[in-house]
């Protein structure tokens, strides 16, 4: 699994991917929608292709696009930014990610996430030079741990990561918790660096962008992606904002990373950023009734489920069936019942993954038929 391929960097996702393939089996593992996105912004995409949207957009990105991000931030959350000198276009939010951690930290400095982490922060803080240390969330809820976050900041803590709604565990944080970052962050002098990919997609619980907490916004970097709001992984769009001064240094990197992303897919971006309301709020609500079928079919299979307030991702304990490594059964899963799944010891180093040994985490962004046929396959795991 990742990091024992000899250097090939294949993703964990890729690779449960590729036995999903292998095996005919249903993907509950990648965390990719089986349906496109709206057809307006499809539509857009199209249109822009063929009015001859081809070249280079601006490094920075499209006005249209950097106008479309102000403007969501301020409808959605009342933050103010200046789409002319601090927002940036990425090549999804994987590349605003890699640009402000690498603008940031070095040698000596040490960059902190949560643990599950995303993937690419660890890789990146990697390649930073840096020295990666985390705080854990903890089961049953999930929610940063103002103990064990005290503990974990140090003088040397340049970044903070924080990924909220968080990727794997599914869980919102909570304003409280966002609060004790936002304050250990200030006596550290430490750059806040949220991932809120998942921002329009959680279920009851509100999201609290840690931006608009007091004292946040000077040291915070916002980092979001078209790919899960609008069902387009693929068009690989992303965004950051935050204050000029720190969003220059980001810009910097993200030139010499890729220069610029692509450019038809930026207008038509902007186009969904601007949907109505009901937009959003269908397609949580849509999500949400995945959730609760997948979640159903999980606990009829056996599994312990931690519902998920917010993301595509439900984990699950598979302890009560008896099997205690779910690393094994992951890899098993898809020849043994046409199911593929994602083992969340590889979101941990080695501390993490013991603790994390027996869970596993699904995929609900798929059709509801997917889904269901899913849960009768894993009905058959006992
Ligand atoms: N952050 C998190 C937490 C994710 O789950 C993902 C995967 N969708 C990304 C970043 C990557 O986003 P993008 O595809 O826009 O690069
Ligand atoms: N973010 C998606 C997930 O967590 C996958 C992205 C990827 O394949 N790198 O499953």
């Amino acid at each position: 699994l990742l990091g024992k391929d000899g250097g090939l960097g294949i993703t964990i996702f890729e690779e449960v991917t590729a036995l999903a393939q292998k095996h005919a089996a249903i993907n509950l593992g990648q965390g990719f929608p089986d349906e496109d996105g709206p057809r307006e912004i499809l539509d857009a995409a199209r249109s822009a292709i063929a009015d001859g949207a081809n070249q280079y957009a601006p490094g920075q990105g499209l006005p249209v696009l950097r106008d479309a991000i102000a403007a969501h931030q301020e409808r959605f959350y009342g933050l103010a930014v200046d789409p002319g000198t601090e927002v940036i276009v990425s090549t999804g939010a994987t590349e605003s990610i890699a640009a402000a951690i690498l603008a940031f930290a070095g040698p000596g400095d040490e960059v902190l996430t949560f643990e599950p982490f995303y993937d690419s922060y660890g890789a990146v803080i990697g390649l930073s030079g840096a020295t990666h240390t985390t705080a854990p969330l903890l089961a049953p809820d999930f929610q940063p741990d103002s103990a064990s976050l005290a503990a974990a900041f140090t003088d040397r803590t340049r970044i903070v990561v924080v990924n909220n709604p968080h990727n794997p565990t599914g869980s919102v944080f909570r304003r409280e918790a966002l609060e004790t970052i936002v304050r250990l962050a200030e006596r550290h002098g430490t750059i806040i660096v949220t991932d809120e990919v998942y921002e329009h997609l959680h279920f009851g619980a509100e999201h609290v962008p840690i931006a608009t907490l007091p004292g946040a916004a000077s040291r915070t970097l916002t980092i979001s992606s078209a790919g899960k709001t609008f069902s387009v992984t693929g068009w690989k769009v992303g965004w950051l904002s935050g204050p000029a001064e720190l969003v220059a240094q980001v810009r910097t990197v993200k030139t010499f990373l890729t220069y610029t992303s692509g450019t038809p897919f930026q207008s038509a971006v902007a186009l969904g950023l601007g949907l109505p309301d009901e937009f959003f709020d269908s397609a949580a609500a849509t999500l949400r009734r995945k959730r609760d079928l997948l979640g159903e079919g999980l606990r009829a299979a056996g599994f312990e489920v931690f519902e998920p307030e917010g993301t595509f991702f439900t984990m699950v304990d598979a302890s009560p069936l008896g099997i205690d490594d779910a690393t094994a059964l992951a890899r098993r899963l898809p020849s043994l019942i046409g199911v593929a799944a994602i083992p969340v010891a590889m979101f941990c180093h080695e501390d993490g993954a013991a603790r994390t040994r027996s869970l596993l985490r699904f995929a609900f962004c798929k059709r509801f038929d997917v889904i269901e046929e899913g849960a009768r396959r894993l009905a058959t795991l006992r």
